[in-house]
């Protein structure tokens, strides 16, 4: 690990800490100069005054309440809760990555430049794409500045007032049709098969030269990779539409293939997740996009690029759909991808991938006899069981879920995908052990047979958690925050 300390401090060394910069060189803004006068305060504001030992005790009680991967077992699907090596953390606060402001000389940030230029060029090898950039804040994000990439190209074509469709099967992620109507398309929904993978026949039928382009999540929700996708992209491609790749779920699929080769023309990526950056309550997050060269001109400006031995920003591009994130996107993440990146290598992150599909497959398997299967075949990163069987005798998902919290456990992802009943999705990931897996089959198992001798105790869980079971209607607006 040391080695790769080494390399990164330094490259934070090339740059120059804010603190270091002649005056003249620190962007300065007054109190007077921003707000006029009668904005400012003329007494001080009356905060409460507490103790260090009161205000410390206030953040260790908020941080215990909270739950997180370094807590527990967090096996949320689609959201991939893997541990974050702490070593991304210790690059993360080198004062050249952390004491620096955007607003510095270009000629003093060298060596955030050249980590970001080098994640982009890594990015590319992981997605098979020919550009990449690092703006987007996250992956709905990623989505919508590829959608308005879509737009753009349509455009430049002077076809966008026929290309108003954007075609998204029932099993992609819910931020794909959100994105796609944010950025002003017509969504148009494609069933799946009972096989849980699109319906062709469904997507001959919907495309047409009012096609925009398909966004794909795969593998999809269902944690089934799309068989046919080849096919599906000569299907799109054929009619003139763009082909779209969620990639936040990049985990099953690392060093193993990519977007690009099963071609797709955008992509976003979600580094927050499948790159192993602490994530959850909103973010912060980092969902690049990369394109085919076809697409480079659009992608967001300004671009990092390399002149000579300097890395230097080029906003000269006219085609471009302009900058879409303040400064360089979310640095202290992308920080700690590049670090995960380079100790893992590309042989690590392909290991990555077969670890989290194998851990998948075993949980799977273990809880099949117990839960419906509503897709009972070899998945990818992630697997959909249903609680069917359990709801007829009184229990739902959601009881099972609250049932977890009794034993320790971040509950799976719940009536997720919309297309399976009493739906539970779970994600495990590759970085639990064994017997982590075990011990939560175990406890899966324990709970099916609770279902089936003495439902109640399901149905009243959680029981063991400083706060018992809530007024579901009531949660949101009354909400209790106190121990009991
Ligand atoms: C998490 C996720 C997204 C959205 O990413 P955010 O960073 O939460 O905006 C999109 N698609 C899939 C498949 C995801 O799992």
């Amino acid at each position: 690990m040391n080695e790769y300390k080494e390399l990164l401090f330094e490259i934070s060394r090339s740059n120059r800490r804010a603190c270091s910069l002649p005056q003249s060189d620190v962007p300065t803004v007054s109190l007077k100069e921003k707000f006029t006068e009668k904005f400012v305060r003329e007494e001080p504001a009356n905060l409460p005054e507490v103790s260090e030992p009161q205000l410390m005790r206030h953040y260790t009680a908020l941080s215990n309440k909270n739950f997180g991967v370094d807590n527990g077992f967090y096996p949320l699907g689609s959201c991939t809760m893997k541990y974050n090596p702490k070593i991304n953390e210790d690059v993360a606060r080198y004062d050249g990555f952390a004491h620096i402001h955007p607003l510095q000389p270009t000629q003093t940030l060298q060596g955030s430049f050249q980590l970001m230029y080098e994640l982009q060029e890594d990015l590319k090898v992981v997605s098979g794409m020919d550009e990449v950039s690092l703006q987007p804040a996250a992956g709905a994000h990623g989505e919508w500045a590829g959608l308005m990439i879509i737009k753009a190209y349509h455009e430049t074509n002077n076809e966008l007032d026929v290309r108003r469709k954007i075609l998204v099967p029932d099993s992609a992620h819910g931020t794909n049709p959100a994105s796609a109507v944010i950025a002003g398309f017509d969504v148009i929904e494609i069933p799946s098969n009972e096989d849980g993978t699109v319906d062709l026949e469904a997507l001959k039928e919907q495309v047409g030269p009012d096609t925009a382009g398909l966004m794909l999540t795969n593998p999809n929700t269902l944690g089934i990779f799309e068989k046919d996708i080849l096919e599906m992209a000569e299907i799109v491609h054929e009619v003139g539409g763009l082909l779209y790749y969620d990639g936040a779920n990049l985990n099953a699929i690392m060093g193993i293939t990519t977007p690009g080769a099963m071609g797709f023309d955008i992509v976003h990526l979600n580094l927050h997740k499948s790159f192993s950056t602490p994530h959850g309550g909103g973010g912060p997050g980092s969902g690049p996009i990369g394109v085919k060269a076809f697409l480079t001109p659009y992608l967001p400006v300004p671009k990092i690029e390399k002149s000579g031995e300097e890395f230097v920003l080029n906003s000269d591009y006219p085609l471009s759909i302009g900058r879409i994130k303040g400064y360089f996107g979310n640095f202290g993440v992308n920080v700690r991808a590049y670090t995960y990146i380079r100790t893992m290598g590309g042989s690590g992150l392909r290991k990555v991938s077969e670890s989290a599909v194998l851990h998948a497959n075993y949980l799977r398997h273990r809880l099949e006899p117990y839960y419906d299967s509503p897709y009972p075949q070899i998945c990818k990163h992630e697997f959909v069981l249903s609680g069917n069987r359990q709801k007829k005798l009184g229990v739902r998902t959601t009881d099972i879920a609250k049932r977890l919290l009794d034993f320790g456990y971040y509950a799976p992802t719940i009536y997720f995908p919309l297309i399976v009943e009493e739906c539970l999705m779970i994600e495990p990931t590759e970085t639990e052990s064994k017997e982590t897996l075990d011990e939560f089959a175990n406890v899966m198992i324990r709970i099916a047979q609770e279902v089936e001798q003495n439902p109640e105790i399901v149905t009243q869980a959680p029981h063991y958690t400083s706060v018992k079971r809530l007024d579901e209607v009531t949660a949101a607006r009354k909400p209790v925050v106190r121990f009991e």
